[in-house]
């Protein structure tokens, strides 16, 4: 049977003869190679906006200054669920019902918890763990054991992960400030991404992973996650959803303790640490885009095996959850024996070069600093250097202004006085 356009044709070819045929064939054509450039310029505009609209997101981003708001926002919670053993995630949402900024797979919210002192917040940072959405942010906390008496930064009784799992329930609310840090996905980059997530340090991997599904992106994924067994294993569904969503994604998950009920090559894929070895048995080759959140033992063996490996040093980038100096990627990991002066608390100590910051270097010498995170994030250890220079570990993931540094990945280099 012939189509409409045909019989438009055959009639009107017996009107025009050959040659009118053939000026309408040429009209077609030239229509057809218009249309296609017409199409072609507006993908090219398409992508090129996308560029653009990725380069701004990245520039904005990597700008610790321009945070989403200013001090801190009250949240609700809307939603609890448990994710694995001691671990909860919070769905939280603005309680002015304002529209909820975006942020960077990967970034984390600074809490301020409330104290018997209201002027010193107990100050806490916790990853993003769901990609970005229009709707919560969500946090996942795990309960740290600690000692019955005291919080980790000496105030008896206090410690973030106990609040959230005691006193944080549906409706209730909490200050936070908006979200930062800089170890996000880039979203200009086209290598393939290996993300690598050991324990609670799976949470940022988790956003990436599902942010990167969610906007279809054509990168392969590598998700190796690592935990003890299934009974402390978060987020096995929402990995394996991700998964059957896209051929993209390749998960290998290691147990190191595994349950006896646990089954290799089903609950798990490789029994131990996530370790190079694993990562070379996997990997078609080393040429990847590597993001690592993982206990300190973890991060401290696994980036100077990749290093080791070949990695170019800025293919690696990680998040640490607390103290963790990873040695060979900072000069300040070197540090020579000096003296350090805390002026106002009128101390004069010595540096011997074997301490892990200046904020340990105070607490040991009974100098009183403020401090969050204790890993360069947060902000709460900023200090003036009067005098001499000091060299910082890592990047300081929020802005300082001249003479300032972030005392628990400061290390002196050479004499200094200090404004504390
Ligand atoms: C960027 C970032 C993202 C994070 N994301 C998450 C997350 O998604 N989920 C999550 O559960 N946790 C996350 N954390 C860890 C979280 O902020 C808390 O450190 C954790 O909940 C323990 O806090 P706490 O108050 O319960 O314990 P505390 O006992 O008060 O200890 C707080 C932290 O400081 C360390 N510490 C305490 N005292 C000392 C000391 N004297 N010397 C050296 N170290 C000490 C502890 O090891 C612990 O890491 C993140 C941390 C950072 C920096």
């Amino acid at each position: 049977m012939l189509e409409p356009a045909s019989l438009g044709l055959i009639s009107g070819a017996a009107l025009l003869g050959t040659a009118g045929v053939r000026a309408v064939r040429g009209v077609r054509g030239l229509l057809r190679r218009e249309q296609e450039r017409v199409e072609k310029t507006e993908r090219e505009r398409a992508s090129f906006a996308n560029q653009l609209d990725a380069a701004l997101h990245w520039a904005r981003a990597s700008q610790p200054r321009l945070k989403a708001w200013i001090g801190v926002r009250n949240f609700r919670v809307s939603a609890v669920a448990d994710e694995a053993a001691g671990c909860r995630s919070f769905y939280l949402v603005p309680e002015d019902g304002r529209p909820l900024p975006r942020f960077e797979p990967g970034q984390y919210l600074t809490f301020h918890l409330p104290t018997a002192d209201e002027m010193r917040p107990l100050v806490r940072c916790y990853s993003l763990s769901d990609r970005p959405r229009d709707d919560y942010y969500r946090i996942t906390v795990k309960c740290v054991p600690r000692g019955e008496e005291e919080g980790g930064d000496g105030r008896r009784g206090l410690s973030g992960s106990h609040y959230f799992h005691r006193d944080m329930n549906v409706g209730s609310t909490l200050a936070i400030e908006a979200p930062q840090g800089s170890f996000f996905l880039d979203p200009t980059d086209d290598l393939p991404v290996v993300l690598i997530g050991g324990g609670i340090g799976v949470t940022p991997i988790l956003s990436m992973a599902a942010a990167l599904v969610h906007r279809r992106d054509r990168r392969h994924i590598y998700a190796f996650t690592g935990f003890r067994n299934s009974g402390e294993h978060p987020f096995k569904a929402s990995f394996e959803e991700l998964a059957a969503a896209t051929s993209n994604l390749t998960l290998d998950v290691a147990y190191s303790r595994p349950y006896d009920s646990d089954r290799p090559d089903v609950d798990y894929s490789h029994w131990g640490h996530v370790n190079v070895d694993r990562l070379r048995q996997v990997l078609p080759s080393n040429n990847f885009r590597y993001y690592l959140c993982g206990p300190p033992g973890m991060m401290e063996s696994l980036v100077p095996a990749l290093l080791e490996w070949g990695v170019p040093v800025e293919h690696i980038n990680y998040e640490a959850f607390g103290p963790a100096s990873i040695r060979g990627l900072s000069d300040a990991a070197v540090s020579e024996p000096c003296n350090v002066d805390f002026v106002r608390s009128e101390k004069s100590l010595r540096w011997q070069g074997n301490e892990e910051s200046l904020l340990d270097l105070a607490e040991q010498g009974g100098v009183r600093l403020e401090w969050g995170c204790r890993a360069g994030n947060c902000g709460q250890c900023r200090v003036m250097i009067a005098a001499g220079r000091v060299a910082h570990a890592k990047r300081p993931g929020v802005e300082l202004v001249d003479g300032e540094c972030l005392a628990c990945i400061a290390r002196p280099v050479g004499d200094v006085v200090v404004e504390a």
